[in-house]
């Protein structure tokens, strides 16, 4: 039988209780956690969003509560009224804040009960992760689950104050917009009023922002969510949060110290100090050093080691001299096995673009002047890991930026394998264990990139991007060496965000268009408004943005971002408790002028 709450008000939160309260008459509500029956000793451990707090329900408190305490079960949810005790100092528990007292009860209120539970609340470790994603409300009970909602609070908040306190508003933008081109495949939504009509869900605020800048807002942020219907990978989600900023007159240092003012505030909510400003490295030294965008400091940097060898040994070797020749050190790995080094080359795997020599005591044999010159280059410590990565001798050398290319390919096979290295060997050096937060800004990036499926030049950032002004001359000639103002900021080898200064002028916006294959006439149907705007007084302006998602998750310390997303939806993009996406009505369909035709008849 199920009691009402009636006018009982709560006079406590069950995990804030203390010594201090102990002697006074308390008033808690909540949820069951575990119940343990002593026989004529029923203990049950109340937990709201505070915590827990131990509730006793004697054999003195007389049988009628006795009885109806028999009857509880997990996750009900119950009023207690009672004395708020000491507890004896024999059972005294010092894991848990409340644990000096306990409430002895004296009437207890029924006011919901729960059919028993696919998954238990009061578990940490639930393996299943489908039956948590449908049961989600449950999976959220968790004070795990609500330690990272409330810190995912706290962050939002910390960074709304560091972006108010530095003189920025918050300017909601829609959400029922027309395609932008970051890059995704939009989600649409169908116009009823206008059949045969759709609007976009913004993947950025991109142009909104842009077009505040020319309305003189000076500085905007949003903590804006983004729909971007991509290929899905563990680490992405459909829709997500971006911390997005835009100001005027800015140059990549306004942008940047704003973003290391953030990010500061952001990570005082775990109690950590960030060095600022954060290192900076240019695309080209990037992929020179890590053989990446996003370079992971916490690990040495790959050395250029060509200068180690005469031309007749490269020849000797089969290395390709005009292409990179580089070292990398991974440290504290000690000695490796025959097997361990040949496990080595299949991690390294068939790669037409590199090859790897990763037993330096066998090259040390037949050419220890180049290998103790590699040792004086790259420094290894006697028991760290030395491997060398080449390129094999092309057979034939193209133009200068075919070449550029395959010098992009070798860095690239070598990044990657520095990283394939520094997670085999995690126990060995340590660097991921400790809480080490090494953020670094990779300005310069390229303007664009070569689209090899459509044979065509794409922006590498977004069109609204500006050119570097030293690289407008080649845009033309030479687009893939043309450098952009776009940087990224980037921690422990994960983007955490994207931005640029921005094209203010029309004729360079249109210049760009064209020479992203767009004709005056698309350029027009897609963004003619856009042009318009850059001829009323644009000012120069810049700005960038950072997953939110992702940073809650670094700063929770787990390793998915549905563990800091109150309602995610699982790598198929599927919302498994609310069951969406599903079919709609004939009905529905018909008021939208849509018609589904089956996916086998695509
Ligand atoms: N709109 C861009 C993005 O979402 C960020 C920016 O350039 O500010 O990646």
């Amino acid at each position: 039988m199920l009691d009402f709450l009636g006018t009982l008000q709560r006079t406590h939160m069950c995990g804030e209780l203390r010594a201090s309260d102990a002697s006074g008459k308390v008033v808690l509500m909540g949820w069951i956690n575990r119940r343990r029956d002593l026989g004529n000793l029923i203990f049950l451990d109340l937990r709201d969003r505070t915590g827990i707090a131990q509730v006793l329900i004697t054999a003195e408190a007389g049988a009628e509560l006795h009885k109806k305490a028999e009857t509880l079960r997990s996750e009900y949810v119950i009023a207690v009224i009672g004395q708020c005790k000491l507890r004896d100092p024999g059972t005294v528990n010092k894991n848990i804040p409340t644990g000096e007292i306990e409430v002895v009860a004296d009437e207890i209120r029924l006011l919901n009960d729960s059919k028993p539970l696919p998954i238990s609340p009061a578990d940490n470790d639930i393996a299943n992760e489908e039956v948590r994603l449908k049961y989600r409300y449950l999976d959220l009970r968790r004070p795990e689950m609500h330690e990272n909602v409330a810190l995912r609070h706290r962050v939002t908040l910390a960074i709304r104050e560091y972006l108010n306190s530095q003189g920025f508003y918050e300017i909601e933008t829609p959400m029922m917009t027309r395609s932008t081109p970051e890059g995704a495949r939009d989600y649409l939504v169908p116009s009823r009023v206008h059949a045969g009509k759709f609007y976009a869900l913004p993947q950025s605020p991109q142009q909104f922002k842009q077009i505040l800048m020319i309305s003189g807002f000076d500085k905007y942020f949003q903590i804006a969510r983004c729909f971007r219907d991509e290929d899905l990978r563990a680490d992405r989600q459909p829709e997500f949060t971006q911390i997005d900023l835009e100001m005027t007159f800015a140059r990549p240092d306004t942008v940047f110290a704003v973003v290391e003012g953030f990010l500061t505030a952001a990570w005082k909510t775990i109690g950590v100090d960030i060095q600022t400003p954060f290192p900076r490295m240019t695309y080209d030294e990037a992929i020179r050093l890590y053989g990446i965008d996003k370079p992971d400091l916490r690990l040495p940097a790959m050395a250029d080691v060509k200068p180690a060898f005469t031309p007749e040994q490269l020849a000797t070797l089969n290395i390709d001299p005009d292409l990179p020749i580089v070292a990398i050190v991974t440290p504290k790995v000690g000695e490796l096995s025959r097997k361990e080094r040949d496990d080595l080359k299949l991690l390294f795997g068939d790669r037409k673009e590199a090859k790897v020599f990763e037993d330096i005591k066998r090259l040390e044999k037949s050419f220890p002047d180049a290998v103790a010159k590699i040792r004086e280059i790259a420094k290894p410590n006697p028991d760290d890991l030395l491997v060398v990565v080449a390129a094999s001798k092309r057979s034939e050398v193209g133009s200068a930026a075919k070449t550029r290319q395959e010098a992009q390919a070798v860095y690239a096979a070598a990044g990657q394998f520095r990283l394939v290295l520094g997670q085999k060997f995690a126990a060995q050096h340590g660097a991921f264990a400790r809480r080490d937060f090494r953020f670094l800004w990779v300005t310069d990036f390229p303007m664009f990139e070569w689209d090899e499926s459509e044979g065509r030049w794409n922006a590498a950032h977004h069109p609204f991007t500006s050119p570097h002004e030293e690289d407008m001359p080649i845009l033309e000639s030479d687009p893939g060496a043309a450098r952009s103002l776009a940087y990224d900021v980037v921690l422990n080898g994960t983007e955490l965000g994207s931005g640029s200064i921005r094209i203010h002028r029309q004729d360079i916006q249109s210049s760009i268009f064209k020479a992203l294959g767009m004709s005056p006439e698309e350029q027009q149907l897609r963004f003619g408004y856009f042009l318009e705007a850059l001829q009323y007084g644009t000012p120069p302006h810049g700005g960038i943005a950072l997953g939110l998602d992702r940073i809650v998750m670094i700063l929770a310390g787990t390793n998915s971002l549905r563990e800091v997303i109150p309602f995610p939806k699982t790598a198929k993009a599927v919302d498994l408790m609310m069951d969406a996406p599903t079919p709609v009505s004939e009905k529905q369909l018909k008021e939208l002028g849509i018609a589904v035709v089956p996916k086998r008849d695509l």
